[in-house]
């Protein structure tokens, strides 16, 4: 497919709603998606005298795409310091640190800058920025990058700032930021520059950000702090209250990523899981089998917080862009969109139809990225100097 044909695909006013169009329309676009099809054939020109980067800075997990390249690394967002005297030096970042995260000695400490959709810890956000940066940039290129970050639609501009300078700070020689939910629809291959409404929902590691959009900008959006962290909380409370069991942060992700269920599956129990914790009664380790069904029950909550999320959206909606949502249905991305059967029970309490992106978990990093590639016609939805 030419170039010239996909970003048509992409722009165009014609383009059929994705719910009936979905496989052709990514398809359309997939050369993009991978980032590594002929569609990159011209970006790859630029690419030799610079490698001009996207970068989705998530909560959870932070990705780097390249210019011609696609995505070149997807690592976790922590970083982990060794403390003495009092000073932290950089012990580990991304993978490493997360592995670190829940067992650390009193010297090290590990910390995600980035909580609830907001940066907690500007000084450790700098830090990491800065190792992504370095890990991907060759040094060899004869200019410094332009780079494109994500930033959550409800960044103060504060935040705005801070990130701009870091990326400044760490040798890019233009930083543009990007709304992550229009960020999100094109990663998903929706049509947004179309005049009709698209609802996108990302569901991260701290926030679930429900955004309306038509010809290419938000009409609403709105972010509340439920994502991945507080399904992994709200596991880790279930055990506690029911099972009298104290489990730490990433077995309780390992749970909701391996059986978890927004559903009662309909045999009432479903697969099951032996976990390890430690028995709050007399304090020795314990082992014990959990059911999908008490994660199920356990997850109620936070799903329900989801779905009322998107009605409250919908309700808040111009009743013309409202009709063609009903329409077209609501897209999901983010991780938190891999949550087993997650569109279904989406889909039983707001009567909407609903579809989960292609590599969802990939949806923001690939959308910045292509408004990267694409700027001449994106540039409207990049800001380069607020
Ligand atoms: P962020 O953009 O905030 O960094 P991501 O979109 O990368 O977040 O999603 C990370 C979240 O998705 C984490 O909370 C992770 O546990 C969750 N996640 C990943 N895979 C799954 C899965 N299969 N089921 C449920 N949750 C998942
Ligand atoms: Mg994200």
């Amino acid at each position: 497919m030419p170039p010239r044909r996909a970003i048509e695909g992409l722009l165009s006013a014609r383009a059929s709603p994705y719910k009936q169009s979905n496989a052709s329309h990514l398809r359309l676009c997939g050369d993009l998606h991978t980032g590594y099809g002929k569609a990159n054939f011209m970006a790859g020109f630029g690419g030799l005298f610079s490698s001009d980067m996207a970068i989705d800075l998530g909560t959870a997990n932070t990705l780097v795409y390249v210019k011609g390249k696609g995505i070149v690394l997807s690592e976790p967002s922590v970083v982990a310091y060794h403390v003495k005297d009092g000073v932290r030096k950089v012990l580990a970042v991304g993978e490493d640190a997360k592995l670190m995260l829940g067992r650390t000695p009193g010297s090290i400490e590990a910390i995600r800058p980035m909580r609830d959709g907001v940066i907690a810890d500007f000084d450790t956000a700098e830090e990491m920025i800065k190792h992504f940066i370095r890990k991907v940039h060759r040094r060899s290129t004869f200019s410094k990058p332009k780079i494109i970050v994500c930033v959550p639609h409800g960044a103060t501009p504060v935040e705005k700032r801070a990130i701009r300078q870091s990326v400044l700070s760490a040798g890019a020689r233009r930083a543009g930021l990007i709304a992550e939910p229009i960020a999100a629809a094109i990663g998903a291959g929706m049509p947004i520059t179309d005049p009709t409404g698209n609802m996108v929902v990302d569901i991260g590691g701290g926030t679930t950000e429900v955004a309306v959009l038509s010809l290419g900008d938000i009409v609403y959006a709105r972010s509340v702090r439920v994502g991945g962290d507080r399904m992994d909380e709200a596991i880790i409370n279930y055990l506690r209250r029911q099972h009298n069991l104290l489990i730490g942060e990433s077995t309780a992700e390992r749970i909701k990523t391996s059986i978890g269920t927004a559903r009662m599956p309909d045999d009432g129990r479903g697969q099951t899981m032996q976990i390890r914790g430690r028995d709050l009664l007399n304090g020795v380790p314990k082992e014990t089998e959990i059911t999908q069904a008490q994660v199920a029950e356990a997850l109620a909550e936070p799903v329900q917080q989801i779905c009322e999320a998107v009605m409250t959206a919908l309700e808040a909606t111009p009743p013309d862009l409202a009709a063609d949502i009903v329409d077209r249905g609501v897209m999901l991305t983010g991780g938190g969109a891999l949550l087993g059967q997650l569109d279904l029970a989406l889909r039983e309490q707001t009567g909407l139809a609903v579809s989960v992106a292609d590599e969802s978990l990939n949806c923001v990093a690939l959308g910045t990225g292509r408004a990267l590639e694409y700027e001449k016609q994106l540039r409207h939805v990049i800001d380069y100097d607020s």
